[in-house]
């Protein structure tokens, strides 16, 4: 047995005039936000300009040049401290874990944060009187202190090769000439 028609309307909890009334805001508004809408403004980063990530090579975040991009999406750099053309990565291999349990942290307070604190640790409380003053005719060993004029006070994390050093500043790590 199926109710007659007319008895069903009233069954209903009838809630909408009340919602209507909120959404039939001032037209004159809604029009002029329909008339300043611009298309799509995506991110800035295109082909050549220049982004954080993660250095195949280096084993570091450095900064790199965009080469290719699909969409929105960065999927070709170089490295623009060794060169080396590699796919993006925006951090350490391993670090997207750690980062999504962070995600509250806004991202670059994080890896600042996190950088400053590695620097700290190699300093081991060292001060700048010890420092060397940098210059790529000098040569430096792990664990030195060097004086840069751009960067500040640095600690040699390690020797890349022959003429290149992994120096740790207050900003991150930089790649630096020596013995040249
Ligand atoms: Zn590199």
């Amino acid at each position: 047995m199926v109710p007659p028609e007319s008895e069903l309307p009233l069954a209903m909890p009838l809630r909408e005039p009340a919602a209507a009334a909120t959404t039939s805001a001032p037209v004159a508004i809604a029009a002029r936000t329909c008339y300043r809408r611009r298309p799509m403004a995506t991110t800035k980063i295109k082909a050549g300009s220049t982004v954080d990530g993660w250095c195949t090579k280096c084993k570091l975040v450095l900064a790199h040049t965009v080469e290719a991009m699909v969409g929105a999406k960065i999927t070709r750099v170089h490295c623009n401290t060794c060169g080396g053309q590699h796919a993006y990565r925006a951090a350490a291999p391993g670090a997207g874990k750690s980062t999504k349990a962070r995600r509250s942290t806004p991202r670059k307070t994080a890896e600042a944060a996190q950088k400053h604190n590695e620097y700290e640790v190699l300093l081991r409380g060292r001060t700048g009187d010890k420092a060397r003053p940098y210059a790529t005719s000098e040569r430096f060993a792990p664990g030195e202190l060097i004086k840069h004029s751009a960067f500040g006070l640095g600690v040699v994390i390690a020797e890349r090769d022959s003429v290149k050093i992994d120096v740790a500043f207050p900003d991150g790590p930089k790649v630096l000439l020596h013995g040249r």
